[in-house]
């Protein structure tokens, strides 16, 4: 069974050390591709390296809402050169912010940065993979004000309402799945996935991150199994690694998905690769052969 993870993070530091491993096992247990997006100025060329050495990997390069205040004054200048310089690469992540991380980040700044990326996505014609938390019907606005985008956006762990779906899709929206959508309440899930039309649904890990209830592989590592933090009450050692998720993960996505569509799984791998390639191909990047 073949499957595409359409959102992941490979290149974050918490598991760059032992990424080939994960790639790995990732593609042994049929995993065909992998969507790494860049969170901001200081791992693009990470994510770019990673292009380079693994052919199974689409670079995106873009710069997250959390880390808008530190970006430098030629962030976009840069970002236009990673992507002057990798033919294959797409929009990611970018996005809005107004949970307990981003109500932090000012939210001007945050609508700014993301509107230039999304002309940026228009402008080159690739998808771009945006986060949104908190804010849906800002970004729906911000989507309809810059939109259409003929090359597709993807509303990456998805956990919207099954109302605002068709909004989106009237904007050229996919709609990706990660292990987060456990944390819904499983009616409100299924009725939200029945309201998305087949041909916009995909899978994704967001490894390391979004790790799934009951995950089939868990990343074990001594050298980063924990963190010491200092807080007012001195040093904590906390551990992180049980929180940290596998890229092979994207199976226990898919039979949560399938699960809840009353589907069979084969069906929904076949279905959301099918998406994702024909999303992720073109010029540039060369998908034929999956
Ligand atoms: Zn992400």
């Amino acid at each position: 069974m073949k499957v595409f993870d359409a959102h992941c993070h490979l290149q974050d530091p918490r598991v760059w050390h032992m990424a080939p491993k994960l790639i790995e096992s990732a593609l042994q247990s049929g995993v065909v591709k992998f969507a790494v997006n860049g969170t901001h100025e200081k791992d693009w060329h990470l994510v770019k390296q990673m292009s380079d050495d693994y052919p199974s990997t689409i670079p995106n390069f873009g710069l997250h809402p959390w880390f808008v205040a530190d970006r430098t004054p030629n962030w976009f200048q840069t970002l236009r050169q990673f992507f002057e310089a990798t033919p294959c690469a797409a929009v990611g992540e970018i996005g809005l912010d107004k949970g307990s991380h981003g109500r932090n980040i000012d939210f001007n700044d945050q609508v700014e940065v993301f509107q230039k990326q999304l002309e940026l996505a228009k402008e080159l014609n690739r998808p771009a993979s945006i986060h949104c938390v908190r804010a849906f019907g800002d970004l729906l606005q911000i989507l309809n004000e810059a939109g259409p985008f003929p090359a597709g956006v993807i509303l990456h762990s998805y956990l919207g309402s099954a109302e605002m779906v068709p909004q989106f899709v009237q904007v050229g929206a996919y709609f990706s799945f990660s292990g987060f959508l456990m944390s819904m309440k499983e009616q409100k899930a299924k009725k939200m996935l029945k309201a998305v039309p087949s041909e916009r649904i995909l899978l994704e890990t967001d490894a390391p991150d979004a790790l799934p209830k009951n995950p089939a592989f868990v990343i074990d590592d001594d050298a980063h199994s924990s963190v010491s933090r200092a807080d007012e009450g001195g040093t904590e050692s906390t551990s992180l690694m049980e929180s940290l998720n596998h890229p092979a993960n994207i199976h226990v996505v898919l039979n949560y998905v399938a699960s809840l569509l009353d589907m069979p799984p084969e069906d929904l791998a076949e279905l959301s690769c099918k998406n994702a390639v024909h999303l992720f191909s073109y010029e540039g990047t060369k998908l034929d052969k999956i």
